[in-house]
């Protein structure tokens, strides 16, 4: 039996390992992550994310002695993206790429990301992986899994009584703290359609070439990128049209001068 600590990189899962390895000095052999990628060279992370990540695995390399295990999909979401639906699709959507994933049961969580997961599993054999939740997780599903679980060292965090601000401190303070604690990108994939406006705008106005790269899909996907509608190029005329807003406003404080 293989035992496993699965690394988004957030507070809670690099918390995990150090309950894992020096609090309850329980077994481990192997730190296993997926790496989402938007093709097979540009990876899925904002920049920013990305370098946090290279930072944290040498701190965990030199901290603990572990190399942490990267795995990938076998699909990118471009190839996916480009994908042409088959037979089995909807009539309507029969010889159509699968552009943007829909909101409800979209296919990036599962194909870039669960799919590296399940199929690495498969590979191992009998494995027991380790659960960074909180004692106080906020979501019902993930406090009835805690309540109902038979043995508690799959969720160390909780054998441990840490909460979501202790790992947050103690990441903190071994300089293990993710950028996107620090501000609105989130931890996500730089082109997903859940980021709301304000990570939009970021992405728009501080990474341009991957803001080129949505116009660039939204060009090419028979579906919109937001469910009511909304595609990036609405978005972006609003953006652009807030910029000249901005510019006018700033016209205006300098006195309207030249
Ligand atoms: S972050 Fe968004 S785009 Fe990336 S896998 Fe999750 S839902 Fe899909």
């Amino acid at each position: 039996m293989k035992f496993i600590a699965s690394c988004s990189y957030g507070k809670d899962s690099l918390k995990t390992i150090d309950v894992v390895l020096n609090v309850l000095k329980l077994p481990l052999d192997e730190i296993v992550t997926v790496d989402v990628m938007f093709n097979n060279t540009i990876s899925a992370y904002y920049p920013e994310v990305e370098e946090f990540r290279q930072k944290a695995d040498e701190i965990i390399k030199n901290r603990y002695g572990f190399e942490i295990k990267h795995l990938r999909a076998d699909l990118t979401y471009e190839n996916r993206f480009y994908q042409v639906r088959g037979e089995r699709a909807k009539k309507e959507n029969r010889g159509k790429i699968y552009g943007f994933p829909i909101v409800r049961g979209a296919w990036c969580n599962s194909d870039l990301k669960m799919s590296a997961i399940e199929k690495y599993k498969t590979q191992l054999g009998e494995s027991f992986w380790y659960i960074g939740y909180a004692t106080d997780e906020k979501k019902t599903e993930r406090q009835e899994k805690i309540i109902n679980c038979t043995n508690l060292n799959m969720y160390p965090l909780v054998k441990a009584g840490l909460t979501e601000k202790d790992c947050y401190e103690w990441c903190k303070k071994n300089d293990l703290l993710s950028p996107i604690y620090e501000s609105f990108s989130r931890d996500g994939c730089w082109f997903c359609h859940y980021q709301t406006l304000n990570q939009l705008r970021d992405l728009r106005k501080n990474h341009p070439d991957k803001w080129e790269v949505m116009l660039r899909l939204d060009r090419d996907s028979p579906k919109t990128f937001r469910p009511d509608g909304t595609t990036i190029h609405d978005l972006e005329a609003r953006f652009a049209s807030e910029d000249s807003q901005m510019t006018l406003e700033d016209f205006i404080k300098i006195g309207g001068e030249e």
